[in-house]
């Protein structure tokens, strides 16, 4: 199990994290990035169950403020 958090502070808007993994991020009305299916906040977080393109997505955020944790430890 895998869970996302997202630190909507940090965002720059850049529509990285959209282009890399449009099935989980998306830019919404207020410019910052948002994680599909998370309630809207500062800090958003999901738990999913294959990490499949949110590894690259948070490897590629230019900020570093996706967060990507596996069975409850930090791996990116
Ligand atoms: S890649 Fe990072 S900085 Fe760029 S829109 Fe996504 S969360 Fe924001």
């Amino acid at each position: 199990m895998y869970k996302i958090v997202l630190e909507r502070k940090m965002c720059t808007s850049c529509g990285t994290c959209e282009d890399t993994c449009p099935e989980f991020f998306e830019l919404v009305d207020d410019g910052f990035s948002h994680i599909k299916g998370s309630k809207i906040g500062d800090v958003e977080e999901i738990e999913i169950k294959d990490a499949d393109c949110v590894l690259d997505a948070a490897e590629t955020c230019p900020v570093m403020c996706i967060h990507v944790y596996e069975d409850g430890e930090e791996i990116l």
